[in-house]
């Protein structure tokens, strides 16, 4: 009988101890390779505004701010462009090591969510009208929903989706914000009609550093880091951040919080 076999007992848990070393190992390789890609981005990301930025005010030293000032003026504009996105890139590191390293430590509330969710539309519609993309809350006018959060986190979480629905929207769309009571938690849901996110990609947008279109993420500005530092607080809270997404449609972006009694 093999149930009383000593020998393939000893066999199997040989296996199995070698089955869970192989897993450490790759475990440990994966984390090398990540951190070397990770150094490898960052130093990718900034040189290529810095360079850019270089190249644009040599020109403009070696006279092309007297021969032309029309392109002077457009030279100028695009390393101011450049010299934010390297700002963006510098405030999004550091954040993400702040929350990575949990040097920031949360301040958890009561708040409204809704009223919250209205104040970040306010602070984005100058953004969004550019584009002329409508922000719209979707819930009940005057109805807060109280949570238990920390609410200049949160805040952080919905700018950043937000932009991106501005960012990655189309023009004249319409992005959604609204809110789900579920059955032990708040659901927020940020729905917007642009680009969209091609299947194979979007297990990857929570990545550092990642961004789908590169040319046209570029183009468009940002670090790659925003929606990083989302998924950071949000498990950071203990809650769950999701997205769908169909292309040429648009994207949704999900994230639960904790309900506090509306008293
Ligand atoms: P970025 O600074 O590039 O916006 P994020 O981390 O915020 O960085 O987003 C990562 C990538 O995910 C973006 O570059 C973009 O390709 C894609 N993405 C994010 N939000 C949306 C959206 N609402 N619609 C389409 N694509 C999006």
């Amino acid at each position: 009988q093999i149930a009383d076999d000593p020998i393939a007992d000893a066999e199997k848990e040989v296996r199995d101890w070698a089955k869970q070393k192989a897993l450490e190992i790759n475990k440990l390789q994966e984390q090398a390779q990540f951190r070397k890609e990770f150094l490898s981005n960052i130093s990718h990301e900034f040189k290529t505004p810095l360079f850019a930025t270089q190249g644009y005010i040599e020109t403009l030293q070696d006279g092309l701010i007297d021969d032309d000032p029309d392109i002077a003026k457009n030279f100028l504009e695009k390393a101011a462009r450049n010299l934010d996105r390297l700002s963006y890139l510098i405030h999004d590191l550091d954040e993400i090591s702040k929350l990575e390293t949990g040097i920031i430590s949360l301040t958890i509330e009561k708040f409204d969510v809704a009223s919250l969710i209205k104040e970040c539309i306010e602070d984005l519609e100058a953004k969004a009208s550019y584009s002329n993309i409508q922000l719209r809350y979707k819930g009940k006018a005057n109805q807060p929903v109280f949570v238990k959060a920390d609410r200049k986190r949160i805040q952080q979480v919905l700018i950043n989706l937000i932009d991106n629905s501005i960012k990655y929207g189309k023009k004249n769309g319409r992005t959604s914000i609204s809110i789900y009571p579920l059955f032990d938690q708040i659901l927020v849901e940020v729905t917007d009609d642009g680009l969209g996110i091609e299947e194979k990609n979007l297990p990857r947008v929570f990545e550092r550093f990642y961004r789908t279109d590169k040319s046209r993420s570029r183009e468009i500005g940002g670090s790659g880091l925003g929606l990083a530092i989302v998924k950071h607080i949000v498990e950071a809270h203990e809650q769950n951040v999701n997205v769908r997404s169909t292309e040429g449609i648009g994207t949704t972006f999900g994230f639960t919080l904790a309900p506090a009694k509306n008293s």
